[in-house]
């Protein structure tokens, strides 16, 4: 039984969502957003990432790349972003994007994440990482309810389940529902007819989006769209359901078919 999707206007009070925001707000009043990936060659996927949340809302967003060689790049396609390492990032406090673009070396920082960051959106490279170390699941099950996301592509869901592509489009819903209870937290699984799963809730399938979406960096967008809705005040639960649907949406709205990159669609949102 899969529940009729809910409303996104129903949503566009919550915190940090609203356009009319309060007249005295500052940038501080819309959250802390950190991305952690783009290793060499990859640098555009995290920063992909990072443009997708401030273009979502977010006050701040710092950008640390594994491919520290790529800091110019990057603030010459977003000057907004503060390009700083992640020892200088305040986890606590921050909403982090990890992942994109993050290659093997991503693994090493994903306990002290997994640990110490507020907010939690892992995708790609960090749920590569994830499957290969069951050891972390229970470090992720253990973290403060509504404040994790996973993003897994089928592919990625197969490795964290430890069973073929196949067997997951077989049955996405079970396959969504499975890894949100065994990792605690809420899972968006990719795809046409993206499902969003957490524990106790009726996993939900994304009505938006189309083939557009098909092209390289689109799931970063993504990943950064989650982050900053979290970071605006949405639980896991709420920013995925809502960033999946906006993130489909705009590709719904894209006037000319196929033309759509991921990132013009991070600016489109
Ligand atoms: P990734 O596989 O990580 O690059 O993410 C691709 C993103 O595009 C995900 O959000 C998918 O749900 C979305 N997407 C890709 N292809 C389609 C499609 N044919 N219809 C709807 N959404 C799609
Ligand atoms: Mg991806």
């Amino acid at each position: 039984d899969v529940a009729p999707p809910t409303a996104p206007d129903a949503w566009v009070n919550a915190p940090g969502a609203t356009s009319a925001r309060a007249h005295a707000s500052h940038k501080g009043s819309f959250g802390d957003v950190a991305v952690l990936g783009g290793t060499a060659g990859m640098a555009g996927a995290a920063l992909l990432a990072a443009s997708a949340a401030l273009h979502a809302g977010a006050g701040r967003v710092y950008l640390g790349l594994l491919d520290a060689t790529q800091a110019g790049l990057a603030l010459a396609f977003q000057p907004e972003l503060m390009v700083k390492p992640l020892a200088q990032w305040d986890l606590g406090t921050m909403a982090i994007v990890a992942g994109c673009g993050g290659g093997a070396e991503i693994a090493a920082h994903l306990p002290q994440l997994i640990q110490h960051a507020r907010q939690l959106v892992l995708d790609a490279d960090a749920l590569n990482a994830l499957a290969a170390q069951p050891a972390w699941i229970g470090l992720v099950a253990s973290r403060q309810p509504g404040s994790t996301v996973l993003t897994p592509h089928p592919l990625e869901a197969a490795r964290l389940l430890d069973t073929t592509t196949a067997a997951v489009q077989a049955d996405r819903l079970a396959s969504a529902q499975v890894l949100a209870n065994r990792f605690g937290c809420t899972v968006v699984l990719k795809g046409s007819g993206s499902v969003i799963a957490a524990p106790g809730q009726i996993p939900r399938i994304n009505p938006t989006g189309n083939a557009c979406l098909a092209t390289a960096g689109t799931g970063d967008v993504l990943a950064g769209l989650v982050g900053s809705l979290m970071a605006q005040g949405h639980s896991g639960w709420k920013a995925a359901c809502l960033g999946v649907y906006r993130h489909g949406q705009a590709a719904d709205h894209w006037q000319q078919p196929h033309t759509l990159t991921a990132a013009a669609l991070a600016k489109y949102i």
